[in-house]
């Protein structure tokens, strides 16, 4: 959010000036419009402020092991399918992933991390 603050302040000094342009015949109606056109954009920044702190669809670029420990033939060849990684709320990391084993085959989700 830091740096919407400056743009909606350089907004309103253009609706601002756009106002004091209106013929005289209009200054009091665009008066108007341009509290309303404030009140719009402080209404932005609350909106906006806690998502982008937040930024609840952020998942990790990579996985810090991406062949693991195949579950079933035991090799360190289960590979993680890149692409598939998604919010778990079963597993202590909160990812999982779809793995591959390229030895044995066996294919399965896993906690990833
Ligand atoms: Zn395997």
């Amino acid at each position: 959010m830091a740096d919407i603050a400056p743009r909606l302040t350089a907004l309103k000094r253009g609706i601002e000036r756009l106002a004091e342009l209106a013929a005289p015949a209009q200054a009091e109606e665009a008066q108007r419009l341009a509290k309303t056109l404030y009140a719009e954009l402080d209404g932005l920044r609350d909106a906006g402020a806690p998502s982008a702190e937040q930024a609840p669809d952020d998942l990790p670029r990579r996985l810090r092991y991406e062949e693991i420990r195949c579950p079933v033939c035991s090799l360190r060849s289960f590979t993680y399918q890149k692409g598939t990684l998604r919010r778990s709320a079963d597993t202590r990391s909160g990812f999982e992933a779809l793995f591959h084993c390229l030895s044995c085959g066996h294919e399965a989700w896993h906690e990833a991390q």
